[in-house]
């Protein structure tokens, strides 16, 4: 009998997972945020997304999006502003009437030894990357409660796991997203509602292209897969958490890094 590869159909067209589904992706101007927004809109969800500074960016990631024939919107609203993040979830609810997931991507590096780290990019690190999951947590859990579904996906990083000298700030950060998400599974799961990270290791984005071609090079001899990853490999494991094909899983960490903490 033939077998057929698990995302395609007799006709070998693509099934989307996600028909039907609202997304709100934080920080999808560039990386891996955009490469969220554009793999849900493959898998036909409406995506709502956000950016910082990138207005241009947006408006061209809007329009591909829409172009793919699916509703999309970009909101310029700050990860790490409480009041913001309400108003964008209103914003969102008003325009697209519910939100099935939402995806914390935003995040930024600061990266310097402890000796060196000033208070302000201790903060500033840790406001954009934690407080912000914190912040679209209680702005979308009111309406998901009310419809007794919802994933919350929050990006972490495999630094968040096992450290990294430079990133003290970083990792810190990225700790927090996991004891955080875990209670989150814990708190909501009579609710139906999942919460889990994707922890990517090395992935080529704006965030990375500025290290040191010697780092680059020692980081990916100890890559298993010998390579660093793309965002389109973060954002298909975002897919599946986003879609019912995880519909029994929550409180996990995904690890996308080609094996490197293996
Ligand atoms: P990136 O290329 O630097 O893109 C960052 C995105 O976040 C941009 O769209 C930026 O918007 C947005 N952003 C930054 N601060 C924001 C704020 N306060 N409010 C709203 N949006 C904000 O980063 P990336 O490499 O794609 O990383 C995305 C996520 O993956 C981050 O959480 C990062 O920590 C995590 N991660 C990345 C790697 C990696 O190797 N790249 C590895 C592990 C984890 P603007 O363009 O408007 O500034």
């Amino acid at each position: 009998m033939l077998t057929l590869p698990l995302y395609y159909s007799k006709k070998q067209t693509m099934i989307q997972l996600l028909t039907g589904k609202i997304i709100l992706v934080t920080g999808a101007s560039r990386g891996i945020g955009r490469s969220i927004a554009l793999e849900m809109a493959r898998n036909g969800a409406s995506v709502a997304f956000t950016y910082l500074s990138s207005q241009e960016k947006a408006m061209a990631l809007q329009n591909e999006l829409t172009a793919m024939g699916v509703k999309a919107k970009a909101y310029q609203s700050d990860a790490a502003n409480f009041e913001q993040t309400q108003a964008l979830v209103s914003a969102v609810l008003a325009d697209f009437g519910q939100l099935d997931v939402v995806v914390n991507n935003a995040g930024i590096t600061r990266d310097g030894l402890l000796l060196r780290m000033s208070e302000a990019h201790w903060q500033e690190v840790l406001n954009t990357n934690l407080t912000s999951c914190f912040n679209l947590a209680k702005a979308c859990t009111p309406s998901m409660l009310k419809a007794k579904s919802g994933s919350i996906i929050n990006i972490a990083s495999v630094v968040g796991i096992k450290g990294n000298a430079g990133q003290a700030n970083y990792a810190a950060s990225k700790a927090g997203i996991i004891g955080f998400s875990k209670s989150l599974a814990l708190e909501l799961g009579s609710r139906n509602i999942r919460c889990n990270v994707v922890a990517p290791g090395f992935i080529e984005t704006e965030m990375t292209e500025s290290l040191d071609a010697k780092v680059i090079a020692e980081w990916s001899k100890s890559i298993p897969l010998k390579r660093a990853g793309k965002p389109e490999e973060v954002a298909k494991a975002c897919v599946f958490l986003a879609s019912d094909m995880s519909s029994y899983i929550t409180g996990q960490v995904l690890q996308v890094c080609g094996g490197i903490l293996t």
